[in-house]
């Protein structure tokens, strides 16, 4: 068959046709948004399977979520059948953990070893933090955590990072880290980035487990390759050395992670690592209007470390972005809300057309309100996810637990909960022993005696030994997952401690472990279960479902919608405060400003408020340089120009409906201030009474959040609350814009 007749590359235009149909060897297809790269993945794997008869076992294709690697397996399955199996499409992530275990201990692994996520992370370099006796001020657990996470995207390991410290603070980060590799080693763990390092250590230590896989990975395709990290992109080096067989595709303007290590040097040097890359550019696009295009570009233009490409469409100029200036966010939101409702009814559209975009996570508050106002159904992807909420994460700890015994994280959160009377300070006596003993905090348990543990806590412990004995029987009997965290609820009285209290937020807790029994009751072992709960990405949460879509900028990479919202378009959220006076971040933030506006297929609307409400306060902005950068032939204002008297009395009005509502009632202490950073008063404040560690509250900008301590009384009484949005605050309970959640 010739290229002009073959269905397989139907529908591609002869730039496309030419990467799916390439040779082999190194391939790079650089190209902008919406210009078919993904398509043209999506192709190749079929094209290769089709007309190259290359077994789909010998391909491994790379993807950025799991939920693109779905959609690309079921393609295959559809052109192949139940062969398509074999093949490999996964993230980085998943396709790591499948090596890793295959060979877990040529790298001093059990093969059961768990997976940490970010919380479990923190929480044990916390632990190391705080027993070498450092100071959580100077060295806050975060900003170790994101060094140690970097290091390692970039193969450093804790050696290499103590050889290029050149002060205190880095040699102790680097101290922190050698404990932390330590002590996940002793507990049969890894983090998300020890996955990738250590399969490239795996690799690096033994070629013949290298050269296992080179051999059975022919083929091998990236997509967004402009996000890999050193780490990764050493490890498709590693991979691709023999067979040459790389086809990646990205877009170096899209490249949005540098501050997760991702380097978008990597495409630009991909050509250099292979002497005889074929390169091809993609510069028709097939999503979004030339308008919408145009605009685009002309943001993009603006960054100096580029190469120079221009997309076009044929699809016609379509509308002129529609810009809205509201008077405050809540005006703003409102905005938003209105113009999907008016779309809905006048256009034709549905609301899983619509997706709104913000550049930080709390921005998402005040267009949530409003759409709880309107009944507008939506869901925002990326917020407390699933996996994060406290019945599920305990639930999750205690299977862990059962699977691998030495997961001191799952022990540390578990082995009081249910309620068994064992305290802090009998788990400190018990610690203090390992210590003495040099063995792990589980081996010690069972010698609670020995370490001096009295009273409940005795028998506490005693039943948590008899109670873990018996669930990991229930394995040794081969009991599926789902029935197995059945078994768990029963038998820990984890069920019954909740039935106990009927509360709203009880039985939603119910509901989310029915929820989690279903999920765990399509795989076949708990091993299955563990790995791919732990590696369900942000992206993973969008579904079909008729909602309008609410993320983050960066979540919203390789997506389009019909209509959407690009909001909060100020300088100091976006771009965001931390890159106003960085050249390099700055280009970064116009990348993503690049990708956000990209998104679009048919409407774009950019908004933004003169007045937002952040972190208690309410003050002036300026507007985003990235408005600026925009032809205003291309734009159409569509704010509503209010009088004085009008917006007054729309002020009072829309605060009364807050408040009735039980929501936010800033608006109407906002009214009539005009200091560009007032303290926002919104209503009764909770008092000490109501509050105690453990109980989830909702801030006003913050959102959500859980009690972890308070101090004082009265007017004085301070509450540090956990957020998922900013980590920790101490707050002072009298002002705190709070409620219960
Ligand atoms: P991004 O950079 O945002 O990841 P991309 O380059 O991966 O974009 P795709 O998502 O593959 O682009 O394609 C964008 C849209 O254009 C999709 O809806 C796709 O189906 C469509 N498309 C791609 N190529 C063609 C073509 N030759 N003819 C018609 N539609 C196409
Ligand atoms: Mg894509």
């Amino acid at each position: 068959i010739t290229n002009s007749n073959n269905p397989l590359l139907a529908g591609l235009n002869p730039a496309q046709a030419a990467a799916v149909s390439h040779d082999g060897g190194p391939l790079l297809v650089i190209a902008g948004a919406g210009s078919g790269k993904t398509r043209v993945l999506t192709r190749r794997i079929a094209y290769l399977i089709e007309a190259k008869e290359v077994h789909p076992g010998s391909i491994l294709a790379i993807t950025f979520t799991n939920k693109a690697a779905a959609e690309m397996k079921e393609r295959v399955n559809e052109l192949v059948g139940p062969i398509a199996k074999s093949m490999w499409v996964s993230t980085f992530h998943s396709a790591c953990v499948r090596i890793l275990r295959n060979h877990p201990e040529a790298l001093g692994y059990r093969k059961n070893f768990v997976i940490y996520d970010q919380d479990d992370a923190e929480k044990l370099i916390s632990l190391i933090s705080s027993s070498m006796g450092l100071d959580t001020k100077r060295f806050p657990t975060r900003q170790s955590a994101s060094r140690i996470s970097n290091a390692k995207s970039e193969l450093l390991g804790p050696k290499e990072l103590m050889a290029k410290a050149t002060h205190i603070m880095e040699r102790k980060v680097a101290e922190v880290y050698a404990q932390y590799q330590e002590r996940l080693l002793g507990a049969n763990a890894m983090d998300f980035d020890d996955l990738i390092y250590k399969t490239h250590e795996l690799f690096e230590r033994y070629p013949a487990i290298l050269e296992q896989y080179q051999r059975r990975f022919f083929h091998l395709l990236v997509d967004e390759y402009q996000d890999t990290n050193v780490a990764q992109n050493a490890l498709v080096m590693q991979l691709g050395e023999r067979s040459r067989n790389v086809f990646v595709v990205g877009d170096s303007d899209q490249s949005v992670y540098g501050f997760r290590g991702a380097d978008m040097r990597n495409i630009l040097e991909f050509e250099k690592a292979f002497e005889d890359v074929a390169v091809i550019k993609l510069e028709q696009n097939y999503r979004s209007t030339q308008t919408i295009l145009d605009v685009a570009n002309s943001i993009i233009s603006n960054n100096q470390y580029r190469e120079a490409k221009n997309l076009w469409t044929d699809q016609g100029s379509g509308e002129k972005v529609r810009l809205f200036v509201g008077d405050d966010d809540s005006e703003e939101s409102n905005f938003i809300a209105s113009s999907i409702l008016r779309e809905r009814e006048t256009g034709g559209r549905r609301y899983s057309d619509f997706a709104v975009f913000y550049r930080i996570n709390s921005n998402s508050r005040s267009v949530e309100e409003a759409f709880i106002r309107r009944g507008i159904p939506y869901r925002v992807v990326g917020g407390t996810r699933f996996y994060d909420r406290r019945e599920i994460k305990d639930t999750m700890s205690y299977l862990r637990l059962i699977q691998n015994p030495t997961d001191e994280i799952a022990l540390r959160r578990v082995i009081n909960v249910p309620k068994r009377g064992i305290g802090d300070q009998s788990i400190a006596k018990v610690a203090t022993l390992a210590a003495e003993m040099g063995t792990t905090l589980v081996d010690a348990l069972s010698k609670y005696e020995a370490a001096g543990v009295t009273g409940r806590a005795k028998s506490g412990i005693a039943d948590f030994l008899v109670l873990m004995e018996a669930l990991r029987g229930h394995v040794r009997d081969e009991m599926p997952p789902g029935e197995l965290i059945e078994a768990f609820l029963d038998e820990s009285g984890y069920r019954s401690e909740l039935a106990a209290n009927d509360s709203v937020d009880n039985l939603s807790r119910l509901d989310n472990l029915s929820e989690l029994v279903s999920v765990a009751s399509e795989h076949e072992t708990l091993e299955a279960f563990l790995d791919a709960s732990a590696l369900v990405a942000q992206a993973d949460q969008i579904q079909g479902d008729d909602v309008v879509t609410l993320m983050t900028v960066h979540t919203a990479k390789g997506l389009e919608y019909p209509v959407v919202f690009l909001t909060a378009l100020e300088d100091g959220i976006f771009p965001h405060s931390r890159s106003l006076y960085e050249p390099k971040e700055l280009e970064e933030e116009r990348r993503l400003c690049y990708v956000g506006v990209t998104r679009a297929r048919e409407i774009l609307y950019l908004t933004r408020a003169n007045q937002r409400s952040q972190y208690g306060e309410s003050s002036l902005t300026i507007p985003s340089r990235f408005l600026d950068e925009i032809p205003p032939s291309l734009i159409e204002d569509v704010s509503v120009r209010l009088s004085y008297e009008e917006r007054r009395s729309r002020y009072l009005g829309d605060s009364v409906v807050q408040s009735a509502s039980g929501l936010s009632s800033s608006t109407l202490k906002r009214y009539g201030t005009t200091s560009n950073s007032t303290k926002v008063d919104s209503g009764p404040r909770l008092s000490v009474s109501q509050l105690k560690p453990g109980i989830p509250v909702v801030h006003g900008s913050w959102g959500e959040g859980v009690v972890t301590a308070i101090d004082g009384n009265g007017d004085n009484a301070s509450v540090t609350i956990r957020f998922s949005s900013v980590g920790s605050k101490k707050l002072i309970l009298s002002y705190a814009p709070l409620k219960l959640a």
